[in-house]
Formats: C-alpha cells, structure tokens, sequence
C-alpha cells in the first residue's frame, strides 16, 4: 500500500507504474512518459471591477504529443497548480489513447477561485491567459477546452483572443458555443459518456440498470449530465451534492428539476423536493449500488475509502481516487471504473467538434451521441477484455492500453 502523501503528479506516475509493469514497458519509454514535454506559466493580471489588481498564475503543460496535437482542457481553481496540471495532462494522454482519438495529452489552469469574479472580469482574464499561452497552442499544436469553472463562453473568449492574431480558427478550442461551431451534443458528451460506460459495464456483468441505485458527488456540468441520464436510463438516482452539500431520497430524486433550480442559480440543497439535507462525505459514504464522484480529485483517500458502500465506483471527476484509496476499494472487491475510461466521452465529443471544425462540416446530434456511445463501447470492452486476460483491475487495464499505445508512437517518431 502507498503512503497518502503522494502529488497529484505522483499519483497518477504510481497508477503508471502498475500498468507499465504488466506491458514490460521499458524503463527509457517510461522516463518519456512520466515526465512533460513542455509547460508553460505566465503571470496574468486582472483589473478587477472595483479598480483593484489581481496577479494570479496560469499554466499550460503539454505532456505527450506522440499521437496528435496535445488536447486538454482549462481549469479556474485555486488548486490548479503546476503540480496538479501536469497530473491532469498525463491523465489526458492515456484517455485520448485509450478512446483511440488523434490526440496527444494537455492540461492548463489559472490558479484562482472564480466564483465571486463577475463575467467583464472573467473575459478580462481569460483573454490575458489565451495570449499568454497563444505561442505554444493552435489547431495542430494544442487544443483547449472546458474544464473545471470554465464553459462555452470561456471557449469563445480564447478562440477570439486567439483569432485576433491568426485569423478565424474555431478549432483552436472545443467546447464552444453552438453559436461559434460548438458541436450540438458535446456539452453533455462527458456526463452522457459516464452513463453509456456504466452501461456497457453493467451489460457485461449482467448488472441491471433499472433501479440500480445511484449517488452523484458534484452537479456541474459532468455530475448533472450523468445524473440526469442515469435516470433516463432507469436508475434511481438518491443523492447528489454541489461544493454546499448534498441532498439525498432513496425513493429517488428528481434530477430534471434539481437541474432546472441549479441552471437557475441555486445550490442543490435549495432545491424543492421531499429529501433529507446531507453532507458530501455522508454522500460518498451512503448506500447505494454505483458512487459517481464528479467533483474535485482526492474525494475518495485513505480516510473514507472503507466506508463506502456502492458496489461500483464510476470516476466521473479527473483523479478522484488516491492510489491508497484504490487500494482499499480494490482488496474491497468494489469494482473502479476509472477516470481516463469513465469520463473519456467528452474528450471524444471535443475530438468530433475538432474533426468537423476543420471539414467546415456539422453533424446532427443523433450522430454525434451514437458515435460517442460506440467509441466508449469499444474502449470499454477492450478494458475488460485486457484485465480479464492479465487478471488486473479496469484501472490497469485501461493504463496499459493508453501506455501501450503512445510507446507505440513515441518510437514510430525516433524519440528513443
Ligand atoms: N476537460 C475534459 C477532460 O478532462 C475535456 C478535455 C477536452 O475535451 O479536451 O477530459
């Protein structure tokens, strides 16, 4: 077992290292893959309504180019450090191999709490940061997207600062607004590629979807998604929480509404309905059959790791789960569906906005969500496939196949 005092970065080189074992990959591949090829921090100063100056931290970190223009999205947090950018960044080169889309693995953040900054602030911000990072991106160089704190209208702001220097270039990011050649389909893409992969997990294992219950930590844009379409579905979803807690109804809540309430502006607890106020470790802690942690990375660690009581952990958030934690859910016999698996649909959704961005071409919405549904299918079976044939967790397996495939490359290339 791992001691808990693991970065961010440290973590994911550690699930790394377990998967790099099971494919022999040797150890000069391995100082490739488990360090970053660029990264980048620029100061970004942001006059603030009142007059005041803020001088906060962004970064931009590229971590493996070897299959395509390094991708990843951009986080406003105050965690957001480069520690935890170059974690984000790996992780984000393993998903887009193990979905198979021509990507490589990007992260960026500025590190800043945004919940009080009003949107003049915000774009203010957000246009320094995209002409900090304007020489190192680009629509075959890097790509960015949404992330935490950051949506649509954060897209249309870079890919405008972006533009002022290269002309109109819509794929310089995804995530955009329909407006601005979004894709219809890819703001929902990673909540409803959560489901799809539960799906394909409980068609496998012969679990039934209808009235499995369901609890969802975090209602941004991923949890709300997947909470919405695993009732679609016919789970029963019986609690959900935002970063001001958490409510809970084991005879279901209805998540349509809550939705309604918290587009609208309110917290989930101030949501109408008959449930009981908890807290988010009460949440985690609860029963239920699937725990989809949707929110911030670490939620599940050394200290909670034992009460949790779902039989099924979908990781819906990026790094949710430290490696002791893993450990312990593991030797458990609770299954993990990981991270790079788990919420890989909306990095596809961003790879069929790019695809069609550069064709000048739209799909319709039908399309876009069968072909999200059959990547993810793909990709999961071949996890399973993997760690049933290697005896190994879907964690494992899923690593293995991403390392696989950009060792691959990386020595197609001549980097070793
Ligand atoms: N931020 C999302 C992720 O962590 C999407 C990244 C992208 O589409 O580039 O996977």
């Amino acid at each position: 077992m791992t001691t808990e005092r693991l970065s961010a970065f440290e973590a994911v080189n550690r699930y790394f290292a377990d998967a790099a074992r099971l494919i022999e990959l040797d150890d000069d591949m391995a100082r490739i893959l488990t360090t970053t090829y660029r990264e980048i921090s620029v100061q970004v100063p942001v006059r603030l309504d009142d007059g005041s100056l803020i001088v906060a931290q962004g970064y931009r970190v590229q971590h493996n180019g070897a299959r395509g223009p390094y991708k990843g999205g951009i986080r406003y947090h105050p965690d957001a450090g480069l520690e935890e950018v170059r974690a984000l960044a790996s992780l984000m080169t393993w998903k887009t191999a193990l979905v198979d889309v021509p990507f490589g693995g990007a992260k960026g953040g500025i590190a800043i709490d945004p919940s009080g900054m009003s949107q003049a602030e915000l774009q203010r911000m957000t246009r320094r940061f995209a002409h900090g990072i304007a020489h190192v991106i680009g629509p075959y160089r890097d790509i960015p997207a949404p992330d935490m704190n950051t949506n649509a209208q954060t897209m249309a702001w870079v890919m405008d600062a972006y533009g002022q220097g290269h002309g109109y270039t819509p794929a310089i990011v995804t995530g955009k607004p329909l407006g601005l050649g979004g894709a219809p389909g890819r703001e929902a893409a990673t909540g409803r590629g959560v489901i799809d992969v539960l799906a394909a997990h409980a068609e496998r294992t012969g679990m039934e979807l209808a009235g499995t219950t369901v609890a969802v930590q975090g209602f941004g844009n991923v949890g709300s998604f997947a909470a919405m379409h695993a009732a679609q579905r016919g789970c029963k979803v019986v609690a959900v929480s935002d970063q001001w807690g958490a409510i809970r109804n084991d005879a279901g809540l209805d998540v349509d509404a809550i939705a309604t309430t918290v587009k609208a502006g309110a917290k989930v607890v101030e949501a109408d309905g008959d449930h009981e106020v908890i807290t988010n470790d009460e949440l985690l802690a609860g029963p239920c059959d699937v725990l989809i942690p949707a929110a911030l990375d670490e939620q599940l660690h050394q200290g909670n790791a034992a009460d949790v009581q779902a039989r099924v952990v979908v990781e819906a958030a990026n790094y949710p789960t430290t490696p002791t934690a893993d450990d312990i859910l593991v030797d458990r016999g609770i299954v993990v569906v990981p991270d790079v698996l788990a919420n890989a649909g909306g990095v596809i959704g961003s790879y069929f906005e790019w695809a069609m961005n550069v064709q000048q071409f739209q799909w319709k919405e039908e399309r876009f969500n069968a072909e999200l549904a059959d990547k993810l299918r793909v990709a999961y079976a071949a996890t399973a496939a993997f760690a049933e044939s290697h005896s190994c967790t879907l964690r494992q397996a899923s690593f293995a196949i991403g390392i696989q495939r950009v060792a691959d490359a990386s020595r197609l290339r001549g980097y070793i």
